[in-house]
């Protein structure tokens, strides 16, 4: 796979949409991993503040509603 830039192979894929991008390409931005309950209720977020960004993509700032899960 190559890079959506460049056309050169790429180091990796971006998180959030899936596009390939080289090094010189990449960018990086917080990545929710995942959102659970504590054992006390309390809603927790794991995070990563470097995830592979395209550079290309949106993504949202707000979160937004499922209307379901069961797809
Ligand atoms: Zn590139
Ligand atoms: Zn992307």
């Amino acid at each position: 796979m190559n890079c959506w830039h460049c056309d050169r192979p790429a180091h990796g894929v971006c998180q959030f949409c899936g596009r390939a991008v080289c090094k010189s390409h990449a960018q990086t931005m917080p990545h929710v991993v995942a959102v659970y309950r504590s054992k006390a209720g309390n809603p927790m977020v794991i995070a990563t503040d470097n995830a592979l960004h395209c550079g290309v993509c949106h993504p949202k700032d707000d979160p937004i509603q499922l209307d379901s899960l069961d797809e």
